[in-house]
């Protein structure tokens, strides 16, 4: 059975005191909780990934980095490898977010060779993508979707997507307020399945988590949830707040 997942980017925000906070307020909401098979994730800045897992540990709390370089080291200034991330205890990558499109030129074919050296790490990576509102107005959402998930993953072999999870997450919904609404949710998450079906097989697509991203909170998270094919979330704003994140948390 595939897991629900929460997962929190906190993009670039909270420093060393502020990271040791967080992680312990969550750690501590989600302690005596019944989680009901979701995995509780956090990606905090990479200078704070070493303290935040050494904070996570003997905890249902799992760590993840925001980003990495696909080398395996070298003459790379400013970035960090698949291996680095490995070495201080990260499980999981979270790859072409909106943000590393739009503002440091990630193409999918870039994004295709960070997935193949996570894998070859054996990094988990939790990979995203969503179209823009001009795409949406134009109803080529289906088109842009797929054509992202295809040309950076499609590539992989059925045994890769055990490693996999997908985060769909239209770029019109994030940090903007504005969600799609349950059904929208529900119908893109129900493509990328089918789209996944097509080339890898049911058992492929029904064993991938899915994840919906864009301006998810405590009021709507719960409907956008009980949707059949959204296994959880990726959430941005609304993860940097203890309270509201572990309210999101316990929507399942
Ligand atoms: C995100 O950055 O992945 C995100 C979904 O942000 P927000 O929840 O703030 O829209």
């Amino acid at each position: 059975m595939r897991k629900n997942i929460v997962a929190g980017n906190w993009k670039m925000n909270n420093d060393l005191k502020a990271t040791r906070k967080l992680v312990k307020q969550i750690r501590k909401s989600i302690k005596g909780e019944d989680l009901n098979n979701t995995r509780v994730i956090v990606a905090p800045t990479f200078v704070n990934l070493a303290t935040a897992v050494k904070r996570s540990k003997k905890s249902k709390l799992e760590v993840a980095a925001q980003n990495m370089h696909q080398a395996t080291n070298g003459a790379y200034t400013g970035e960090i490898s698949a291996d680095m991330l490995k070495s201080i205890g990260v499980k999981t990558v979270i790859l072409g977010h909106s943000e590393r499109r739009a503002y440091f030129g990630e193409t999918d074919a870039l994004l295709a060779e960070k997935v193949n050296a996570a894998l070859a790490n054996k990094l988990e990576v939790i990979f995203c993508f969503g179209e823009e509102l001009a795409d949406r107005k134009a109803g080529n959402e289906e088109a842009v979707v797929e054509g992202q998930i295809k040309n950076a993953l499609f590539h992989l072999d059925a045994n890769a997507y055990k490693n996999i999870v997908l985060a769909y997450e239209p770029v019109w919904a994030i940090g903007t307020g504005e969600t799609a609404s349950p059904e929208q949710a529900q119908d893109m998450h129900a493509f990328i399945r089918k789209t996944l079906s097509a080339k890898y097989g049911n058992d492929v697509a029904d064993s991938v988590s899915i994840l919906y991203g864009g301006s998810v909170k405590p009021a709507n998270a719960k409907e956008i949830f009980s949707k059949a094919d959204v296994d959880g979330g990726l959430i941005g704003g609304a993860s940097l707040k203890a309270e509201d994140f572990h309210a999101i948390i316990t929507a399942f």
